[in-house]
């Protein structure tokens, strides 16, 4: 099953030459989760070959505008290919006001039902669920109401293994196998797990993007593979990174490594730094398994 994250922007609120403002694609099974949407997303998402038809839905972290400027062009781009389908959008409840001017005053009309849920940026919670997922969300302590996500994979049962003997079994049989149920073969009863692959270990995304360094966010991030973390500025910008309620790379490696993840991606950049490397290399020297997010790449979950 595909689980794995496309990055359409990675920078922060000043405009950057070449880099645009945060939003990716959670791609799970082929089914896309927009996790902000700054200006430009729709130019990168056709630059990358990502289809806005597959958007299932859509989560905005805060109301800042590197977060959010994007999402209004990609609602009407949308109705304008004609999309039926419903697209869910989680946000601060306020985005709800936001909406409601553009439709009042800019005309904006969707040709699909928009289910809009509002995050709780006070309380932890579940946040949504379908098939595939299990999406919750926490409080981030930024300037205005700001949640982070993490995403679980859903178990969705056994998976059959090839050299099985299969050919013998009904459709029902392979069902109740898939169910993690014994079956009936001749008489004799067999277990499922002589048919069926060993469990793999369900995979999990976080998303922490703006945020003060938060120790409590440990919680939240324990041991998930890949954890996506701002890192605005350099350690040498503490006192404006605190000021601005932003991370360092320092402290975001901090962070992953306490949390024990699999692997920390750093993003949100701030425009003074041409040269990425030297956040990285601060990342590192903590947390080597830290990576840039950066436009175009994809990152396996
Ligand atoms: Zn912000």
């Amino acid at each position: 099953l595909t689980f794995e994250v496309t990055i359409l922007g990675a920078s922060a609120a000043l405009p950057a030459l070449g880099r645009f403002p945060t939003c990716q694609i959670l791609n799970v099974n082929h089914r896309y989760y927009m996790i902000d949407c700054g200006e430009g997303a729709q130019i990168q998402a056709a630059r990358f070959g990502i289809k806005l038809s597959r958007i299932h839905s859509i989560f905005i972290s805060h109301l800042h505008g590197d977060h959010y400027l994007g999402l209004i062009g990609l609602l009407g781009t949308l109705s304008l290919q004609g999309r039926k389908r419903a697209l869910y959008l989680y946000a601060p409840a306020d985005l709800a006001d936001i909406l409601a001017a553009h439709r009042k005053s800019g005309g904006l009309y969707l040709s699909f039902e928009l289910i809009f849920k509002a995050t709780n940026t006070e309380a932890p919670e579940v946040l949504a669920e379908d098939d595939l997922l299990t999406i919750y969300t926490f409080p981030l302590r930024h300037r205005i109401p700001c949640a982070g996500f993490r995403f679980e994979e859903k178990r969705r049962g056994y998976t059959l293994r090839k050299d099985a003997p299969l050919q013998a079994l009904s459709i029902q049989q392979k069902l109740a196998l898939k169910r993690g149920e014994d079956i009936v073969l001749e008489g004799k009863t067999r277990a499922f797990t002589e048919f069926t692959e060993p469990l793999k270990k369900l995979r999990t995304y976080a998303y922490c993007s703006d945020t003060i360094f938060d120790i409590s966010l440990l919680s939240e991030l324990n041991n998930v593979d890949l954890l996506y973390h701002e890192a605005t500025f350099t350690q040498e910008y503490l006192t404006r990174a605190q000021e601005t309620m932003h991370t360092t790379a320092l402290q975001a490696a901090l962070l992953a490594k306490e949390a024990q993840v699999g692997k920390l991606l750093i993003g949100h950049y701030s425009s003074r730094y041409n040269n990425l490397e030297v956040l990285l290399a601060e990342a590192q020297g903590v947390f080597p398994p830290t990576a840039l997010a950066i436009e175009g790449e994809t990152f396996k979950v």
